[in-house]
C-alpha cells in the first residue's frame, strides 16, 4: 500500500460546520467563524489580535506593509525557507539579506544576524523550521538593540511554543499558514497575529482594501471610505468553518502528531547510533508540533538512493528549498551576507519523511524498516 508524503488532516466535523455557515448566510470575509477562529487562536495562543487571511504568503506581505518597508529597506532572514518569506518584502522594493543557518536546527543562524545590520537594515524575519523555535532571545535582544521589527514566520510552527510562549506571538508580527500541507488546514489559509494591539487599526485598513470599514461595522464612524493604501486579505466564511472544525480538535491532532514524530525517532535512533543518518534536534527550551519528521542522509547522492529505494515500496519521502540566493529571483533581489557553510550543504542532505494526521504506527515501523535495511542495519 502507497504511503503518500502527505494528507491534508479532516476531522469528520468539516462539513457540519460548513452547513452553519451557508445556514448564516453570510459567506464573505468576518463572518461569525472568522470571529470565532480568531477569538480561539487569540485565546489559545496568549494575543492580544489574530486575523485569518487568505494564506501566510498574505499574512507576511500584511506584516511588511505594517512594519513600514519601503523600497531599498534591508531585511534580514534566512536562505533557507519558502520564497513567500522573501517574496513579501520584496513586494515592497525591499533588498533581502540572508545569513547562514545552524546544521542543528535548519533555523537562522542568530550569530550571524549582527553583522548584516546596516543602517538600511528595517526587519529580521526568522523562520521557525519544522515548528521548531528559532533561538528567539537572542534575535528579540538583537531587534530592540538596533531598533528593527521581528517578522516571525511561523507558517509551520502553530501550537509550537518558546520557553512557553506560542511562536507567532514574540515578534511584532507573525504569521501562520493553514495550507493543505500544514498541520491545520482551511484548504489555502493563513493568520496574522499582532503584538501590540496599536497595530490593530492599521492592520484592519490594510486588510480591507485600504478603507476604515473595520471601524464601521463597530459603529465607530458613520460612513467607510477609502483611508489608505491596502487590499482584500481576507477568507471567506466556508474556508472558516472548515478552519474552525480542525481548531476544535487541535490537541487531537497535535498528539498524534507528536506520537507518530516520536516512533520515527526511536525507530531511527539506531541508525544515528551507527552514524549512518543524523537525527532532528529540539533545542531545550522549544516545544515543537511534529510538523515534520526528517533525517539527513551523507550527502545528496545517498539521499538521492534512498529516494529511489523507498519510492520502490510506495514510500514517498520528500525534500525542498532550493536556497532563496542561490535561486533566478534571489540573485536579482538579494545578497547572502558572510559564508554560505550549512544552507546549500545540508539543504541537499535533508530528507523529509511521509507525515500527516492520520499516518498510523505501522505505515511508520514500514518506511523505518526500509530505510534500516538500505543501511542494511
Ligand atoms: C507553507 C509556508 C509558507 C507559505 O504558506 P501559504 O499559506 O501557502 O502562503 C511560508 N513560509 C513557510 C516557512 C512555509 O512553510
Amino acid at each position: 500500500m502507497m504511503i503518500p508524503f502527505n494528507q491534508p488532516p479532516v476531522t469528520g466535523d468539516e462539513p457540519y460546520y460548513m452547513q452553519k455557515a451557508i445556514e448564516n448566510g453570510k459567506l464573505s470575509g468576518d463572518g461569525p467563524f472568522t470571529k470565532e477562529c480568531q477569538t480561539w487562536m487569540e485565546k489559545v495562543f496568549h494575543c492580544p489580535k489574530a486575523y485569518l487571511t487568505p494564506s501566510c504568503t498574505h499574512a507576511l506581505e500584511m506584516a511588511a506593509m505594517l512594519a513600514g518597508i519601503q523600497p531599498g529597506d534591508e531585511v534580514i532572514m534566512p536562505s533557507y525557507t519558502f520564497v513567500s518569506t522573501a517574496n513579501a518584502f520584496v513586494l515592497q522594493g525591499a533588498v533581502i539579506v540572508f545569513v547562514d543557518i545552524r546544521p542543528d536546527t535548519m533555523n537562522i543562524d542568530e550569530t550571524q544576524i549582527e553583522s548584516a545590520i546596516t543602517e538600511k537594515t528595517k526587519a529580521i524575519v526568522p523562520v521557525h523550521y519544522a515548528g521548531v523555535a528559532c533561538d528567539m532571545d537572542t534575535i528579540l535582544s538583537i531587534a530592540a538593540r538596533y531598533k528593527l521589527k521581528v517578522i516571525e514566520d511561523a507558517a509551520q510552527g502553530v501550537m509550537s511554543t518558546y520557553k512557553g510562549q506560542a511562536l507567532g506571538t514574540l515578534g511584532d508580527y507573525g504569521c501562520y499558514s493553514f495550507h493543505d500541507t500544514k498541520n491545520y488546514t482551511s484548504g489555502e489559509g493563513g493568520a496574522l497575529l499582532l503584538k501590540d494591539k496599536a497595530a490593530q487599526e492599521q492592520a484592519e485598513i490594510i486588510r480591507e482594501k485600504g478603507t476604515n470599514r473595520s471601524k464601521f461595522l463597530r459603529g465607530q464612524v458613520d460612513k467607510y471610505t477609502w483611508v489608505d493604501v491596502g487590499s482584500s486579505y481576507l477568507p471567506g466564511e466556508l474556508n472558516a468553518a472548515y478552519l474552525y472544525a480542525q481548531f476544535q480538535h487541535a490537541d487531537a491532532i497535535n498528539n498524534a502528531r507528536l506520537k507518530a514524530w516520536n516512533t520515527y525517532y526511536e525507530e531511527l535512533r539506531s541508525l544515528e547510533e551507527t552514524k549512518d543518518i543524523e537525527l532532528p534536534v529540539v533545542p531545550s527550551g522549544c516545544e515543537h508540533n511534529a510538523h515534520m519528521f526528517y533525517i539527513k542522509t551523507q550527502n545528496i547522492e545517498e539521499r538521492t538512493a534512498l529516494v529511489e529505494w523507498l519510492k520502490k515500496d510506495e514510500i514517498m519521502p520528500a525534500f525542498h528549498y532550493v536556497p532563496l540566493h542561490s535561486s533566478e529571483a534571489g540573485r536579482k533581489f538579494s545578497r547572502f551576507h558572510g559564508k554560505d557553510r550549512f544552507t546549500t550543504q545540508e539543504s541537499e542532505r535533508l530528507l523529509r519523511l511521509p507525515m500527516y494526521y492520520g499516518l498510523n504506527q505501522e505505515n511508520i515501523k514500514e518506511t523505518t524498516k526500509r530505510i534500516r535495511s538500505f543501511y542494511k542495519c
